[in-house]
């Protein structure tokens, strides 16, 4: 897609956010089948679909080119920070692009100065956790169940940190306390605690929305799908949302009035999601009996 199109659209010009893991990937397989469909259809559209996710850049890298995904910009680790394709870059704002075509923004701060802090307050308070580097590649394989190589991506952080934590509620309040004052956040994820700077995946979806708005001169209209309470930030920064049925038990309640709460977990979850707010209603009026309940209290609530 082109973002210096000359005659506006009639419609305003839509982006679609999603977490990876546990939405547009299945929680234990990574498979993303049943959202094939969806994103062939986006991209017929012009649709960018954008990856925001804990994910780092080398893990992302591969698996946007094959998800078909290479012309939208990706948000990495939680919102620390953004990749950017030519067409979504500023030539007075961005460093230029790398060989890769892509121009990266640091949004957050710098995974030296995490390590810096974690390790003293670790000291301090005598904490109990393991950090994703202090992990040994068996280990991590082993929690995460990704394949060896890409473990070894999912190590080589830029702007974030994640840990597992094996002490009370109360050493971790006291550790977020801590962390805060150093202009740190900690956030969860599916599997892992995540340490990052003053960012989060809704201030970088903020972000990236402004990005576009600037070099579109118009702004677009904006859907974000997730399963995990570090997207609840991104549910709230878009026009409407999918909280994806996930595969924890932890309440996922973000401040968003247009919100749809899909019945299946992972990628046809995702498919569901899309199928509520973007599918045109079969012509046997067949949608599932939630969605259709959904759809008309929706549209009743105006
Ligand atoms: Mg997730």
């Amino acid at each position: 897609m082109t973002l210096s199109a000359a005659s506006p659209p009639a419609c305003p010009p839509r982006l679609v956010f999603t977490d990876l893991d546990g939405s547009l990937l299945d929680h234990h397989s990574y498979d993303w089948g049943p959202a094939r469909p969806w994103l062939g259809r986006l991209k017929a559209e012009g649709v960018p679909v954008i990856p925001v996710t804990s994910k780092t850049r080398s893990e992302i890298l591969p698996l946007r080119r094959e998800l078909g995904l290479e012309d939208a910009p990706f948000i990495a680790e939680n919102g620390a920070l953004a990749g950017l394709p030519l067409a979504w870059s500023h030539a007075r704002l961005d460093r230029g692009p790398g060989p890769d075509g892509l121009a990266i923004r640091t949004l957050g701060v710098d995974i030296g100065l995490i390590r810096q802090r974690l390790a003293v307050w670790r000291e301090r308070l005598g904490l109990g956790f393991t950090t994703m580097s202090e992990m040994t590649l068996e280990a991590l394989v082993a929690f995460t169940g990704l394949a060896e190589p890409q473990a070894r991506l999912a190590r080589l952080r830029e702007g974030s940190e994640p840990l597992i934590w094996e002490d009370s509620d109360e050493r971790l309040a006291a550790f977020r306390e801590g962390l805060e004052g150093d202009g740190l956040r900690l956030v969860r994820g599916g599997r892992f605690w995540h340490v990052t700077g003053d960012c989060h995946k809704g201030s970088a979806v903020a972000w990236l929305i402004e990005r576009f708005a600037a070099l579109r001169g118009s702004r677009p209209r904006t859907l974000a799908l997730g399963d995990g309470p570090n997207d609840i930030a991104m549910l709230e920064a878009v026009d409407q949302a999918v909280v994806i049925r996930g595969c924890h038990d932890l309440a996922i309640t973000p401040d968003q009035a247009s919100l749809y709460r899909s019945d299946a977990t992972g990628p046809a979850g995702w498919a569901e999601g899309m199928d509520y707010w973007r599918g045109e209603p079969a012509a046997d009026g067949a949608r599932s009996g939630r969605a259709s309940r959904r759809s008309s209290l929706h549209r009743h609530a105006g």
